[in-house]
């Protein structure tokens, strides 16, 4: 079966038997050589379903975009992105949700990926109203390790948030979704991309520029989010929500951990040089840096996917 890398064939679209027989001859998977279970979730662009590889017997998660939709709707790039975005990440980093195989037919692009399934962050803090300090920690910190990794590749997720936040079957975190991505030094257009209101940074409301502090500015929206059980930043209305965040205008409920209320603080920060993590190496406002604040000190960094996770309460 041919393996990830190679041309980047995606928006093409094929005749209609040659295309069948033409991706066959080129020994490439087709979607007949799964087992197809439950619908794990719907995308504006995408139906993703669990399916079972039945010559491995492995589950995966098949995430299937309609073409003519994403022609319609000019997104062939979305999925252009998507696809180089997780192609250069690899499948090395236990935070990011791997890429195995694309393939397409007349009508559809396959994603073949890493299946979480216990779904969403966004669904456990609904679940459990807020998350324990202990397991707020435990997530923040795998956010924070992978994003340090995604960066380190030159790609920049722009829409961190609980939704794309997936839990694998041992609850570890896994980052989904890019999409939306921007992929430095790539031949691929980045498209301009507001994010959703509740997590996105002052910069792109203002101005429309990212960069990778605009995830770390995520980091802190997420990590308010799983310990106090609602968004730092919230209007009536999406308006209001973005004036809020222009302002960095929030509040802390009575009893918010101090330390990670320190943290939150340093990341929530209006001017993106100046988050905690966006500085050069060796610098007070490094990676190491973020990495060392006291919010993590009871965390060991070097165990932190091996570890058992801590109970989901
Ligand atoms: P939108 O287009 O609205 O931004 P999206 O791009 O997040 O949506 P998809 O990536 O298509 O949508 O995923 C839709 C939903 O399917 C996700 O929100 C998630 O619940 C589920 N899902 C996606 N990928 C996986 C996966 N690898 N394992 C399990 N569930 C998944």
């Amino acid at each position: 079966t041919k393996e990830l890398g190679v041309a980047d064939d995606l928006p093409k679209s094929r005749a209609a038997s040659k295309g069948r027989s033409k991706s066959r001859a080129r020994n490439e998977l087709s979607i007949d050589e799964f087992d197809i279970g439950e619908t794990l979730g719907e995308g504006s662009y995408s139906t993703v379903l669990e399916a079972t590889l039945r010559k491995t017997g492995k589950n995966y998660a098949i995430k299937i975009l309609d073409k003519s939709h994403l022609a319609r709707k000019n997104k062939n790039s979305t999925a252009k992105v998507e696809r180089l975005a997780l192609i250069r990440l690899g499948r090395t980093h236990p935070g990011l949700i791997s890429l195995y195989w694309t393939f397409q037919d007349d009508y559809s692009l396959y994603f073949v990926l890493d299946l979480a399934p216990n779904g969403e962050m966004q669904s456990l803090i609904s679940r459990m109203g807020s998350l324990s300090l202990r397991c707020s920690r435990y997530y923040a910190a795998q956010m924070v390790d992978t994003v340090e990794y995604m960066h380190s590749k030159g790609v920049i997720h722009r829409d961190l948030k609980p939704e794309n936040l997936l839990l694998d079957a041992s609850y570890r975190l896994k980052i989904a979704d890019f999409g939306t991505a921007k992929i430095l030094n790539a031949d691929v257009e980045t498209e301009r991309f507001v994010g959703t209101a509740q997590y996105i940074a002052p910069e792109l409301v203002v101005a429309n520029e990212s960069s990778e502090s605009s995830d770390l500015w995520a980091v802190g929206c997420v990590l308010y989010q799983m310990i106090s059980g609602r968004f730092a930043f919230s209007g009536l209305s999406e308006y209001l929500t973005l004036q809020k965040v222009k302002q960095v205008d929030y509040t802390f409920p009575g009893g918010f951990d101090q330390n990670a209320k320190d943290l939150i603080q340093k990341l929530l920060v209006r001017e993106p040089t100046y988050r905690l993590g966006a500085g050069e190496p060796n610098s007070s406002l490094s990676m190491s840096a973020l990495r060392s604040h006291p919010f993590f000190d009871s965390l060991n960094w070097a165990t932190l996917w091996t570890d058992p996770v801590p109970p989901i309460e």
